[in-house]
Parts: C-alpha cells; structure tokens; sequence
C-alpha cells in the first residue's frame, strides 16, 4: 500500500495562523482521504526509547514517545487518521497509546484530543485543570471530554507506565502553559515549545534533557522584513511568543553535556524560518563550542558525532527515531 506523500498530507492539513482562531475545533469524525494503513514495516514496540513526529508547527503538533512497555502522545493537534496509520506502520497499535499529555490549549496542540480519546476509549488526558477549562472554554468540543482527563499539577512527578512525566511551566499565551521531562531508564525526554523566552523553571528542566524536542520557530531577519502585521510579529517575539533559532541555539549550546545526544528543532514557522535556517543556527552554535554534529540519519560519518540536530518536518512525519 502506498505511503501518505506529501501532497496528500496537506489536503488534510488544517492551516492555522501562528497558533490562531480562524478553524473551528474539531470534534466530530471529520473526513479523512488518507491512505490505508500499511503492513508493518518495523516492530517499533519490541525496541528500547521510540520518538517520531507526526507534524509541527502552527498547522499540527503531536509526537509518540515510546517505550516496549507503551507510548504517550505529546500533544494532538494532528488528526487520528494520520498518526494512527502511521504508527501502524512502525508496528504500535493503538492500544499502546497509553495517554496524552498536553502542552497548552492552543488548537494546533489539541484540536483532536477529544476525537483521539472518544475513538480509542482506553487513552487518557493528563493535563492541568486549567488547560482543561481552556478547551472547554476556547474550543466547540464536547464537554465528555473531562471523562478522560487525569489531573496533573506541575513540577509533581506523575507516571504513565513506566515513564516518570514532570510538566514545568512555560511562558507563553495559552490559558496554562508547560513542557515535559519524560523519564524512562535513566534516559530523559525533555519537550519545550511555544515560548517566547526560557525561564529558569524551564531552563532547569531542559538543560537535563539527553534527548530534547526544543522550539526553533522564527529566523529574526525573516519575521522581520516578512508580511506579518506588526501586531502579529510583536506577539511572537514577545515573552509569552515563540522562540528565535539563535535563542534556541544558543540555549543548546550553553547548556550542552556530553549526554545531549538528540535535538528536534519544533514548531518552526512556514513564513519566517527555513528547516536550514534553523539547524544552520543550531549548528553553528554546537560547533563553535567543539561539539560535532550529525544530521539524524544514521549514515557513517554522521552517527558518530556528539549530537543529532533534526528539524521536525512542518506536515509530514519524521523518520522512526530509536533514541536509547
Ligand atoms: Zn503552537
Ligand atoms: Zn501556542
């Protein structure tokens, strides 16, 4: 069967402004023209620390992180319809899927929760109450979907299997905003998006992280000769907007230790920022400190150096990543 390309990926796609209003919440099944689910090609559950990214940035955001025990999403704001066939593809069902954990309740990181949760009745939401009533209160979507949620509180360390989750705050204009350190095995996940500066509470966490997905939205120079209203280009530079890929480099760069092995550049914009722009910034950074860098794959000559630096495709998956 044919894999999903991109063209028809982005017929499903629903455009979003930078985290914007202008699409209703979907809560009904919707349509889907994706293509069938395709046989397993790998058996993404029987290997160690799983990630792959099902889309990013203003469009859709979710990811899996898994474990041969189960996985949880990050975030759902890319349709079911995509992410369960993919998975299917690497060999996890959706009864692996053991819960969802929300970042902030802006619609292109929750849009389909409540479809995720009401098709695959076993999936619960852990989420702050306040991100909760954000949906609820932002969002047209049924409010049953409180029968799913599990309240979780940050900086408490609350488990989903065998992965330890500690939400921290972030700042940013979602009603409640966070981002996660995910431990499993001594290895730790650490996910920081949509943030229009690292405070030290999210400095803290990140700078622990061995595999860390860390927002990279806008190129400075892009934003700022681009065609956004200043109003607009104002609100992502903000405090409480999204981060700068020199910021984010340079972050990286001055926190680095030698068990930094991933970096998954998110959430970069479609108008102000390239996949090379981003990683070019990265880079740079990682290497004027002595620190080598691969580009993900696993070719020689790169899967030997300190760390990988991978920018998260906007509307398809990424590869199948096994980080540990
Ligand atoms: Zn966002
Ligand atoms: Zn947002």
């Amino acid at each position: 069967m044919k894999p999903i390309n991109q063209s028809q990926r982005q017929q499903n796609i629903i455009k979003f402004d930078e985290d914007g209003d202008d699409t209703p919440m979907m809560d009904s099944e919707g349509s889907s023209t994706v293509a069938p689910v395709a046989a397993s090609t790998t058996d993404g559950a029987s290997k160690g620390l799983c990630f792959i990214s099902f889309g990013s940035g203003s469009s859709g955001n979710c990811a899996y992180l898994g474990t041969p025990t189960g996985g949880i999403l990050i975030d759902a704001g890319i349709n079911p319809d995509v992410v369960l066939p993919e998975l299917a593809r690497n060999g996890i069902t959706p009864q692996h899927i053991k819960g969802i954990i929300l970042t902030h309740d802006h619609k292109d990181h929750v849009c389909y929760a409540y479809k995720l949760v009401r098709q695959n009745k076993h999936i619960r939401i852990y989420c702050t109450r306040r991100l909760l009533k954000g949906i609820l209160l932002k969002h047209k979507v049924s409010s049953r979907i409180e029968n799913y949620q599990i309240n979780i509180y940050k900086e408490i360390p609350f488990r989903i299997m065998d992965m330890e989750i500690t939400a921290f705050e972030t700042s940013h204009d979602g009603s409640d905003n966070m981002g996660f350190m995910i431990e499993w095995e001594g290895e730790r996940f650490v996910v920081g998006t949509d943030m229009g500066v690292i405070t030290p509470r999210a400095e803290y966490y990140m700078s622990m992280a061995d595999h860390l997905m860390i927002e990279s939205n806008y190129d400075s120079q892009m934003l700022e000769t681009g065609h956004y209203a200043e109003i607009l280009k104002d609100r992502v530079r903000g405090e409480q907007g999204h981060l700068d890929n020199v910021v984010a480099a340079q972050f990286v760069a001055s926190h680095y230790h030698p068990r930094l092995r991933h970096v998954f550049l998110c959430h970069l914009s479609n108008d102000n920022n390239t996949p090379e722009k981003a990683c070019d910034a990265m880079r740079h950074a990682l290497e004027a400190q002595g620190i080598s860098v691969g580009d993900g794959s696993n070719r020689v000559g790169e899967r030997d150096c300190d760390v990988q630096v991978f920018a998260l495709p906007r509307y398809v998956s990424s590869p199948w990543f096994v980080l540990a």
